[in-house]
């Protein structure tokens, strides 16, 4: 599908807003139309050039929207659902098994320096686009997140203050 998103090429070019491509979700994925999107530190220390994340990438990482799709096996949220999104974790090495998946040990691939398994979900002009940032990459009008990343809220909360907790505010507490 045709998407807005925010490219990030590098510390001296400013984010352009362009249009590209998305794919639908895979098993265990869903496909977020993103209301609000936080701007972490750690969006900004990516385009300057303090974190070496393989450029040019979407970024935003602290998504908040409403489930538009969801992918094949996925029963925990459907069409309509409101969500936020958070960071990614494997669901499968120890740390996450104690429940503590911000200490997954596939941390930094799955949120920061990885891609999405199979290929990017973004694209432009037919080549692939850097995204899968924190499993979502929600600087975008809709963003690919996976049931392990994103938190279902009331529909009658306001998305926009919420989406910092995906992020900011957790890690800071
Ligand atoms: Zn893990
Ligand atoms: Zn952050």
């Amino acid at each position: 599908m045709k998407i807005l998103a925010a490219i990030a090429h590098g510390p001296r070019d400013p984010f352009e807003i362009v249009p590209c491509e998305l794919s639908a979700p895979r098993a265990g994925e869903v496909l977020v139309r993103v209301h609000a999107c936080g701007i972490c530190h750690t969006d900004l220390a990516v385009k300057y050039g303090h974190i070496p994340v393989q450029m040019p990438k979407v970024l935003g990482h602290e998504g908040a929207g409403v489930i538009e799709q969801v992918g094949p096996g996925v029963t925990s949220v459907r069409p309509g659902d409101h969500v936020l999104m958070s960071f990614g974790s494997c669901g499968e090495c120890a740390n996450c098994s104690d429940g503590a998946f911000g200490y997954c040990d596939h941390f930094r691939a799955i949120n920061l320096f990885g891609s999405r398994p199979g290929g990017s979900a973004l694209s432009r002009g037919g080549s692939e686009l850097g995204g899968h940032f924190f499993a979502q990459s929600a600087f975008a009008t809709h963003a690919i997140a996976t049931t392990r990343n994103i938190v279902k809220v009331d529909a009658d909360l306001p998305l926009d203050l919420l989406a910092p907790l995906g992020c900011g505010i957790q890690t800071g507490m």
